[in-house]
């Protein structure tokens, strides 16, 4: 991949750069900011080199036109703070705040550009009009750097099309996060243990089909746990479940054991009647899941095996958290993986933005892992092999 050094003289030169600030916000108050922070490196390398930098992003999931629940003005604020210096912010993408906020900037300043996603061209399955949302961005900047990682597996405006109209590269970002992923696909240190859990268990499915050729162990938690433990023939009630694909499920478990690799499941859950705050929860065996009850996090049992099997292990990759951590009761199962991962003696990463979030939530320290992802479905499309549109683009 070309990196901003092939970009030659940068001072006085418009580069656009890509980011992933899609941060948790509450309101107006940013509840996990390791997006941003991880996204400063890159924006600090520019600014040195004197280049007048255009920072774009997209928060949440808007539909194509603005949303005031997904503003990035406070996103602006918090990275400014971390940047320590001024953040110019303009109010719309490609329109007369943003040509005029990029015209005004200064050798080595910084300018923020609104929320991409409230463009329809950016995320278009049509490439005309991709093409012709890209044509507006590029004509703001000299040069284009990719660095939002979270987004590089989606063939947008912002992120692929962009590319193929400036002279592109990678972000210091992307060069690191797609060097430990290396790591994991090339030789990992054995036994490579994976961590599945989470709720958009749909989009994840599809890697455990290739894992089934690399991992030795794959602990299955959260809500995706609800759909193999139906596959496995058990009741699970009102828990989150993805009816259409237990027998797709039902084909890994079978392949697992053809394989050799180990596919583990929770043997107990925590069940409450509710998802919310406050409300009483019990642990069943996985056969004893009532009609009303919903699984809201694995069991003692079951959080104590997972972290035996994890700290046995020389290479871990996690996703997904155990439960729903951001309810402290439902929260010991996703803690207990947490704390399995610092004793790992090997490489240990934790991809996705919920689960890095839960790391920090649960008060461990960034340096208790090898690596802290920012992309969730970027690194398992990564780990299933597939082309990402957003980096086979910087390639020469
Ligand atoms: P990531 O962002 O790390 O890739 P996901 O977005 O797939 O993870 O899932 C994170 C969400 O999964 C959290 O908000 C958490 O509350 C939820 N979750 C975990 N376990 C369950 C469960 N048993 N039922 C419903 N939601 C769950
Ligand atoms: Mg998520």
């Amino acid at each position: 991949m070309r990196t901003i050094d092939d970009l030659g003289e940068l001072r006085g030169r418009r580069v656009l750069v890509r980011s992933d600030l899609n941060v948790p916000i509450d309101g107006q108050r940013i509840t996990d900011d390791g997006r941003i922070r991880a996204s400063v490196p890159t924006i600090r390398t520019l600014t040195e080199r004197g280049a007048r930098v255009i920072v774009v992003a997209h928060l949440g999931r808007p539909k194509g036109e603005p949303d005031p629940r997904y503003l990035l003005r406070p996103v602006a604020a918090r990275l400014s703070e971390l940047l320590g210096a001024p953040v110019a912010f303009a109010e719309d993408t490609v329109g007369p705040s943003a040509r005029a906020t990029t015209a005004a900037l200064g050798d080595g300043a910084v300018a923020l550009l609104e929320n991409v996603r409230f463009n329809a061209g950016e995320t278009s399955k049509d490439d005309l009009a991709r093409g012709a949302f890209a044509d507006q961005l590029a004509s703001l900047a000299d040069v284009f750097v990719s660095d939002g990682f979270g987004a590089v597996h989606r063939k947008h405006a912002s992120v692929y099309d962009v590319a193929a109209r400036l002279p592109a590269a990678a972000g210091g970002l992307v060069l690191a996060e797609v060097s430990v992923l290396r790591r994991l696909t090339a030789d990992p240190a054995r036994p490579y243990a994976v961590v599945l859990g989470g709720a958009k268990v749909s989009d994840k499915l599809g890697v455990i089909e290739s894992l089934l050729g690399i991992a030795d162990r794959i602990l299955v938690g959260g809500g995706m746990a609800f759909t193999f433990l139906a596959a496995a023939g058990h009741a699970v009630g009102r828990s989150l479940l993805e009816a259409d694909q237990v027998d797709t499920v039902r084909g890994y478990l079978a392949e697992a054991g053809r394989r050799g690799v180990t596919i583990m499941l929770p043997t107990d859950v925590l069940v409450a009647a509710q998802v919310s705050a406050g409300v009483e929860s019990r642990v069943v065996p996985v056969g004893e899941i009532g009609p009303e009850d919903i699984g809201v996090d694995i069991g003692p049992a079951s959080a104590a095996a997972f972290a035996a099997a994890l700290t046995s292990a020389r290479t871990v990759f996690w996703n997904g958290p155990m439960g729903v951590f951001e309810i402290p009761d439902f929260a010991a199962g996703t803690r207990a993986v947490a704390q399995a991962l610092t004793q790992v003696a090997g490489l240990t990463v934790v991809g996705g933005g919920d689960s890095a979030a839960a790391v920090r939530q649960l008060g461990f320290p960034d340096t208790a892992f090898g690596h802290i992802s920012t992309g969730g479905g970027a690194s398992l499309e990564y780990l299933e092999g597939r082309t990402l549109p957003g980096l086979t683009v910087l390639e020469d």
